[in-house]
């Protein structure tokens, strides 16, 4: 969502005669688009804030401007740093232009983080970098307040853009050569417009001509209906790949998590999904030590991932986020060992799984989205298969955004290794 954010920024700042630089020494102003999701993030963003200090003592006037989640859940706290001057939130995007220059030329700081009920962004075209993959955002914010989840606070209160934005989004990003669209909501399955639903949208996307592959993400699993199944199966271009965040196998915490499902149901779903679309490629995001999580409670946790076999898994240590309704009810009393003992578990297990799994496509065929040449092997080329592995086969005449068809040999947890057919 952030990436597509800044497109978003760079289209707004374009007109007022702003451009991109090589480096951060050229640039007059920095503009750090943040994530507030884990510690982790910000502890990226504050070493990236220091390490901006020399350069704001050597030049005159120089802005440095923090966007984002971080920027409006941390709002006067980031503003207090000696080197930013800015702090936007993510529905202010449209007051940069105006604060950029009132920054530089008086010097002064601001600040602009009011949450809209309304902001999409739908009259901004992204101004995207290339790539094969555009991501459009269908809609903003989220009303499911997961305890442990910030977002709500940041991004605001859930709106769905037009059917027929996004439509005119998705024919520009194919008409720029854009093979892929994956499409981006916090909660992206319960997208609602007058025109349709999350599964009319997707059949319309898929529909685009030159379009050759959609993606989504993330979907809650309390929204995904059988028509949603139906459609992911009986589109060819519609990935089989379905990202269902588990958090949690346990129903106490999942309670307290407010995931509004049972380990049961989301098994359930899980299996559905399987049975449904042949093939698909599930994953999922797991959070290990939620206050009061139990050895007992962690092992069913352990239990489902090992029964469902994800095919990859986002696994994360609970970290407390400032604002959420976890952070005012619950200690964050799970011990750091504990939780170092319990996300290291998830790790072997699931690193396990993903091998065995990788292991069972050796021999098959492949059809791979080229990206480009493969980053430690310059004469090779990487690329994602249609459940969204990544592939990397000796270089072909193809250029990025082509198919290859690549035959695999090899396989590790993480990636196919294979040569073109
Ligand atoms: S559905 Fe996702 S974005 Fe929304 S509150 Fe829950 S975890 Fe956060």
């Amino acid at each position: 969502m952030n990436e597509y954010d800044s497109a978003l920024v760079r289209s707004i700042l374009a007109p007022h005669g702003f451009q991109s630089c090589a480096s951060a020494q050229d640039a007059e102003v920095i503009l750090v688009n943040t994530c507030a999701v884990r510690e982790n993030a910000y502890r990226k963003i504050y070493g990236l804030l220091d390490k901006l200090r020399p350069l704001k003592k050597q030049k005159k006037s120089f802005v440095v401007g923090v966007l984002g989640c971080m920027a409006q859940n941390l709002k006067e706290e980031l503003l207090a740093h000696p080197v930013v001057s800015l702090v936007v939130g993510p529905d202010n995007y449209r007051s940069l232009p105006g604060l950029i220059e009132q920054s530089i030329t008086s010097g002064d700081c601001g600040i602009d983080a009011d949450l809209s009920e309304y902001e999409t962004y739908s009259d901004i075209a992204p101004a995207r970098v290339e790539g094969v993959n555009a991501w459009v955002a269908i809609m903003r914010g989220c009303d499911n307040f997961c305890t442990f989840c910030v977002v709500p606070y940041t991004r605001g209160r859930e709106r769905s853009r037009s059917v027929a934005d996004i439509l005119d989004e998705v024919r520009a990003a194919a008409a720029a050569g854009f093979p892929q669209v994956t499409l981006l909501g916090q909660n992206v399955n319960s997208y609602s417009d007058r025109d349709g639903s999350f599964a009319d949208l997707i059949v319309r996307v898929a529909d685009v001509p030159a379009i050759r592959r959609v993606r989504f993400t993330s979907p809650h699993p309390k929204d995904f209906p059988d028509d949603l199944l139906e459609a992911i199966a009986a589109h060819p271009n519609i990935c089989k790949h379905v990202h269902l965040p588990l958090q949690a196998g346990n129903d106490r915490i999942l309670g307290l998590m407010g995931r509004n499902y049972t380990r049961r149901e989301f098994v359930g779903l899980a299996e559905r999904i399987r049975d449904r679309i042949p093939g698909v490629s599930l994953t999922t995001d797991i959070i290990v030590g939620f206050p009061t999580e139990t050895e007992g409670e962690f092992l069913e946790t352990f239990k489902v991932m090992e029964n469902l076999a994800f095919d990859s898994a986002f696994i994360f240590k609970y970290s407390e986020r400032k604002g959420t309704i976890a952070s005012r009810k619950f200690a964050d009393d799970v011990p750091p060992d504990s939780k170092t003992d319990r996300i290291v578990r998830l790790f072997d297990l699931q690193k396990r799984i993903s091998s065995d799994k990788n292991r069972a496509r050796i021999g098959s065929l492949e059809a791979v989205l080229i990206e480009g040449p493969a980053e430690k092997k310059p004469d090779h080329q990487v690329g994602k298969s249609d459940g969204g592995t990544t592939v990397i086969f000796p270089a072909t005449p193809e250029a990025p955004g082509s198919f290859a068809r690549v035959r695999i040999r090899e396989a590790s947890s993480t990636t196919l290794y294979g040569e073109a057919m």
